[in-house]
C-alpha cells in the first residue's frame, strides 16, 4: 500500500495534488448510494448524525423552487459537490443525480472525477444504470473501487457476485474483503489486505454491535456463530481467493481493468471502516488531463480547468447560470483574470464559489481536482476550457448518443425562429441533442436525450426562458449513432437496411434507428468503429 501523503502546504502544487481525492459514485437507484454517501461524510466529520443527507434532500426541496420538476417528482435533477477532509486528505465527492432519467449529467460528472466508487446491491448484482456508467469509466480508463452493499440481506453468494461483475462489465473483480455468513447470518468481513477478521458480535439485547473486534482468522471464526462445516467451507473459499488482492496488477487497477471488491452493509456500518480506510489509499490523486493535441497537461502549470456542467436558473429571481469547473492544473485564485479558450475572452473571477449541496461559500483558492462554481458566466458551454497564462484547450467531454426521441414543433407558428434559436442554445448547453428531422420540412426539429424526463426540462426552459411553447410528439426511433465525416461510410449506411441519416444542429452526421435489428445490420455494414456512441 502506498503511504498517503499528508504533508501539504510546504510542497506547493504537487503537495496539494497529493492530498486530494476527487471521485463519483456510480450505482443503480436503490443500491445504497445515499446511505453510503452519508457514511462517508460522517467518517469525514462533515456531518454529525445519520439521516442528515436525507433531511438535507427534503430541506432542499422546500428551499429551492428553481425548477418545478424537481419538486413535483421529489428527485434531484442536478449534481453538486460534497467536500470533506480526513487525515489531511481533501475528498471531493461529485454527487450525481440518482434518478435514471438524468444519467447524462451523471455521465458528464464522471468526466470530472479521477475515480469511481461502484455500489452494487448484493441481491441484484450489476444493474442497468451501473452498466452504462461503467462504460464512461472504461472510456476514461479510471480506477473503479467496488462496494457490494446490503450483505445483511439475502443475496448472491460472494463468488457469484464476483462472476456477475466480471460477466456484466468485463472487468477483473479482485476480492479485497470477504463476508462471513450471508443474509441474517452476516457477522463480519475478513480483511484480505490486512489479514484480520472484523467480527461483529451481539450485544446483550441480541443486536449486532457496530464496532468490529479485530481478530486473527482462526480465533475469529471460532468466536463466530458459524458451525464446523461452515467454517471449513469458509477456509476453502479463502484458499481459493486468498492472495488475489496482493497479486493484483496495479496497472490494471489504475486503468480500470481490475476492480477491488469490498463487501459490507452501509446501513449497519458492517465492513465500512475497513472499506473506508482502504478507499483512502486506493483512490488516486488528481491526474493530468489530455489537451486537444493529445498531450498530458502538467498539473503544475498555470491555472486551467474545464466546464463539465452548466446549470441554469438556480435562482428563479433572475435568469442566472452556474458553471461547474474542474481544475486541471495550477492554483486558482479569487480575483484572477482568466481566458476562455473558445474565443479568447477575458474574465475576472470575482465570485467563485464552492457548492456544498445548496450551500454556497466564497472560494479563495482551488487546486487540481477541486471544483469551482462560477455564476453568470455568459458564453460558456459544456466542455469550455479556462486558463491563465499559456493557452490550453481541453476537449474531454463527449456527447452521449441519445436513446429517447421526440419531434418538436412550436405551438405558435410565428415563433419558429425562437424554437430553433432556443433549442440551439439548449443543445450548446448540453441539455438536449437537436437534429434535423430526416426528410423533414424545416419547421420541426428532432430532439434526442439520454433520459426521457429530460424532455420536461426542455419544455419548461423553452417556455420560461425563450417564451416558446413547444409540442412534443413521439417518434419511432430507438437508437442513434454519430458518424465520422466520411462520405463512403455515409453512402454505405444510406444503402443499408432501414437507416435514417441526418445531421445534428451543428452539422455533424448521425444515423437514427427504429429497431435493434436495423442497428445490428448497420454494424455489419460499416463496422462498430464507424457508429459512435460518444461524440467529442
Ligand atoms: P440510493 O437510491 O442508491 O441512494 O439508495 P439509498 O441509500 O437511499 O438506499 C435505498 C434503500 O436501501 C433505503 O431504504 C436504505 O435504507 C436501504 N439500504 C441501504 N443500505 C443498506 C444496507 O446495507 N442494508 C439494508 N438492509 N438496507 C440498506
Amino acid at each position: 500500500m502506498p503511504e498517503v501523503q499528508t504533508k501539504v502546504k510546504e510542497n506547493g502544487i504537487a503537495g496539494e495534488v497529493a492530498s486530494r481525492r476527487t471521485f463519483a459514485i456510480i450505482s443503480h437507484p436503490d443500491a445504497g448510494k445515499t446511505t453510503l454517501t452519508e457514511k462517508l461524510l460522517l467518517y469525514g466529520g462533515a456531518i454529525h448524525e445519520a439521516g442528515s443527507i436525507k433531511q438535507r434532500k427534503a430541506a432542499r426541496h422546500a428551499a429551492s423552487d428553481w425548477m418545478a420538476i424537481e419538486q413535483e417528482r421529489g428527485i434531484s435533477v442536478t449534481s453538486s459537490v460534497l467536500r470533506f477532509e480526513k487525515d489531511g486528505i481533501r475528498y471531493n465527492l461529485l454527487d450525481t443525480p440518482g434518478h435514471k432519467d438524468f444519467s447524462e449529467d451523471t455521465f458528464r460528472t464522471l468526466i470530472a472525477a479521477d475515480c469511481a466508487l461502484m455500489v452494487i446491491d448484493v441481491a441484484k448484482g450489476v444493474e442497468e444504470q451501473t452498466e452504462k456508467l461503467f462504460e464512461v469509466c472504461r472510456l476514461r480508463k479510471i480506477p473503479v473501487i467496488t462496494f457490494v452493499n446490503k450483505c445483511d440481506r439475502p443475496g448472491m453468494e460472494p463468488l457469484e457476485v464476483l462472476s456477475n461483475i466480471e460477466e456484466k462489465l468485463g472487468v477483473t473483480a479482485i476480492p479485497a474483503s470477504w463476508p462471513i455468513g450471508y443474509g441474517a447470518d452476516f457477522q463480519g468481513v475478513y480483511d484480505l489486505i490486512g489479514k484480520e477478521l472484523n467480527l461483529y458480535k451481539k450485544n446483550k439485547h441480541g443486536a449486532l454491535k457496530a464496532d468490529a473486534e479485530l481478530l486473527p482468522l482462526e480465533q475469529g471464526l471460532e468466536e463466530s456463530t458459524l458451525g464446523q462445516a461452515a467454517r471449513e467451507a469458509y477456509f476453502e473459499e479463502l484458499e481459493l481467493i486468498g492472495d488475489e488482492f496482493d497479486a493484483m496488477d496495479r496497472g490494471q487497477f489504475q486503468n480500470g481493468e481490475a476492480s477491488p471488491v469490498f463487501f459490507g452493509s452501509a446501513l449497519n456500518n458492517f465492513g465500512l471502516d475497513l472499506f473506508l480506510n482502504y478507499f483512502r489509499e486506493l483512490a488516486p490523486a488528481p491526474k493530468p488531463y489530455e489537451n486537444d493535441k493529445g498531450e498530458l497537461h502538467n498539473l503544475e502549470k498555470d491555472f486551467s480547468g474545464f466546464v463539465f456542467k452548466l446549470q441554469a436558473n438556480m435562482n428563479p429571481e433572475h435568469r442566472d447560470c452556474t458553471a461547474f469547473v474542474r481544475v486541471t492544473s495550477g492554483m486558482f485564485k479569487r480575483g484572477m483574470e482568466v481566458k476562455l479558450a473558445d474565443n479568447g475572452r477575458k474574465l475576472r473571477m470575482a465570485t467563485p464559489h464552492s457548492l456544498m449541496g445548496e450551500e454556497r461559500k466564497l472560494l479563495d483558492t482551488a487546486y487540481p481536482g477541486d471544483i469551482v462554481a462560477l455564476f453568470n458566466p455568459g458564453d460558456f458551454r459544456i466542455g469550455s476550457t479556462l486558463y491563465y497564462g499559456e493557452p490550453v484547450n481541453f476537449d474531454v467531454i463527449p456527447l452521449f448518443s441519445p436513446e429517447h426521441f421526440r419531434k418538436a414543433t412550436s405551438k405558435d407558428p410565428f415563433k419558429r425562429k425562437q424554437l430553433r434559436e432556443g433549442l440551439k442554445q439548449l443543445s450548446e448547453e448540453g441539455v438536449v441533442n437537436v437534429f434535423e428531422v430526416p426528410g423533414g420540412v424545416g419547421n420541426e426539429l428532432l430532439l434526442g436525450t439520454v433520459g426521457a424526463l429530460q424532455f420536461e426540462v426542455v419544455e419548461h426552459r423553452m417556455k420560461t426562458e425563450y417564451k416558446a411553447e413547444i409540442n412534443l410528439t413521439p417518434t419511432t426511433y430507438i437508437a442513434a449513432r454519430w458518424l465520422p465525416d466520411d462520405e463512403k461510410v455515409i453512402a454505405k449506411l444510406k444503402a443499408a437496411y432501414s437507416t435514417n441519416v441526418t445531421f445534428d444542429i451543428e452539422g455533424h452526421p448521425i444515423v437514427l434507428f427504429e429497431s435493434m435489428y436495423a442497428l445490428n445490420t448497420a454494424v455489419e455494414a460499416v463496422g462498430e468503429e464507424n457508429l459512435l456512441r460518444f461524440k467529442k
